[in-house]
């Protein structure tokens, strides 16, 4: 046995983690979903706004595809960026659906487009290299700007601006150090989304700064809702060889547990896409061999099934927009995609809730309406700029459930109590 040689001291103890473990938060999206999941579990009557993924089962010829593959022996290992089939099924679909000039070298397939985020940041960042987000932003963001050892460069962007970011906001925060714009349209947790002529404005600014690749990450392009439809920025001409276009199965097709997700990179003859799947060969080899088929399945045969859901969605985003435009002193835009509402709290801060809790910020006001009336929101703190004064809801659940959520939401904030009152009421318990 050696131990540590004379003069040299040990300055961590065994078990220590690093700073760059330390330094990251655990996902507050994915926290409140357990949350809710535990809490179901013991019986308790809880709405469920938190969790970000479709309430639905995944289409039953999609699973097909995948337990015919698996009881066929489609058991081995998978080349790291999927296969060929898989591959060229991807790229067919952003030609067809999305008018991205790509074919199947320029795909890449990973565990979910949560990693397929991580791993375009990985590719692309040196430390330092500035990362621009709008935000309110998706809470998975930053953590991985910080992981890649980016700087991350905010650009908040209010409620009244459908929190979009304009042209000039863009041109503003733009320096030679950058070297990302991260754009998530339809937005996880606006639930607002770019008109084509707003992204083709916004390209218009990235022509003038020929280093900047935007990563877009589109993984909602399907559940729109308002008059227009998604553009992808890697469509236009100008910007085909500068954008790392994201996607994945989760949320149209309902298969958020099977984790899959993809990226397109026609620019440098693939080269981001062969720095992913680098990363990924030493990482997770390549996602499971046997969902393969089904990811060919869904994409060749899967339209009709998404615009079914789609059109739930649609009649919810309308359902739980008018009722929260019924709550006093809260503002909201439109959902016109993902399905997500994001509305302004911040008019019940400084208040008194009915069970006698101070309510001074988004995180206050999703406690105390949890204990108090059993439904869950999400904080609007994690999702950064303008986000600490809204709550995040999702409406990936039914009609009754959003209406009997709303409505206890609706008397609660009917009893809170304002500032003033309290302090005058000599029997406040306010602390
Ligand atoms: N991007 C955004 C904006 C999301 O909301 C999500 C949902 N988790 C993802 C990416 C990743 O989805 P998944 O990893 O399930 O493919
Ligand atoms: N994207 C979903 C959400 O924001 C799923 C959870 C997560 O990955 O953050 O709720």
């Amino acid at each position: 046995m050696r131990g540590p040689r004379a003069g040299m001291e040990v300055h961590f103890l065994a078990m220590d983690v690093s700073r760059r473990a330390k330094q990251i938060p655990p996902s507050s999206t994915l926290a409140i979903t357990a949350k809710v999941r535990a809490m179901k579990a013991e019986g308790k009557d809880v709405i469920g706004f938190g969790a970000g993924e479709p309430d639905f089962t995944t289409p039953a010829f999609i699973s097909e595809a995948a337990t015919d593959a698996l009881h066929d022996g489609m058991t081995h290992y998978v080349p790291t960026p999927g296969t060929p089939e898989v591959r060229e099924a991807i790229a067919a679909k952003l030609r067809d659906e999305n008018g991205i000039d790509c074919d199947a070298s320029h795909i890449t397939v990973n565990n979910g487009a949560k990693f397929t985020v991580f791993l375009a940041l990985q590719a692309l960042l040196d430390p330092g290299q500035e990362v621009i987000l709008p935000t309110p932003a998706w809470v998975s963001y930053k953590p991985m700007i910080d992981l890649a050892g980016g700087t991350l460069v905010e650009v908040p962007c209010e409620g009244a601006q459908d929190f979009k970011m304009t042209p000039d906001q863009l041109e503003a925060v733009i320096t030679p150090a950058t070297r990302v714009l991260l754009m998530n349209s339809p937005s996880n947790p606006c639930g607002t989304m770019y008109s084509p002529d707003e992204v083709r404005a916004i390209a218009e600014v990235l022509e003038r700064h020929e280093q900047v690749v935007v990563v877009s990450d589109e993984i909602y392009e399907r559940l729109v809702y308002g008059d227009e439809p998604n553009l992808s920025m890697g469509s236009l001409p100008s910007m085909r060889d500068r954008v790392v276009t994201i996607n994945g199965l989760s949320k149209a097709y309902a298969m958020t547990g099977w984790r899959i997700g993809y990226a397109c990179a026609p620019g440098g003859d693939g080269a981001v896409i062969k720095a992913m799947n680098k990363l990924q060969s030493q990482m997770t080899s390549s996602i499971t061999s046997f969902t393969m088929p089904a990811v060919v399945a869904a994409l060749t045969e899967g339209a009709e099934e998404v615009e079914r859901m789609r059109r739930i969605f649609a009649g919810r985003a309308s359902l739980i927009h008018e009722l929260v435009k019924q709550w006093a002193g809260v503002t909201c835009p439109r959902p016109t995609g993902a399905f997500y509402i994001f509305p302004d709290i911040s008019s019940t801060f400084g208040s008194t809730s009915p069970g006698g809790r101070r309510i001074d910020s988004a995180l206050d006001f999703a406690e105390a309406l949890l204990d108090e009336t059993g439904v869950a929101v999400v904080p609007g703190e994690d999702f950064l700029g303008p986000g600490p004064r809204h709550i995040r809801m999702s409406f990936a659940t039914s009609e009754e459930q959003i209406a009997e959520g709303c409505g206890r939401i609706r008397e609660w904030l009917g009893q809170l109590a304002p500032d003033e009152a309290v302090a005058s009421s000599p029997s406040s318990t306010a602390h």
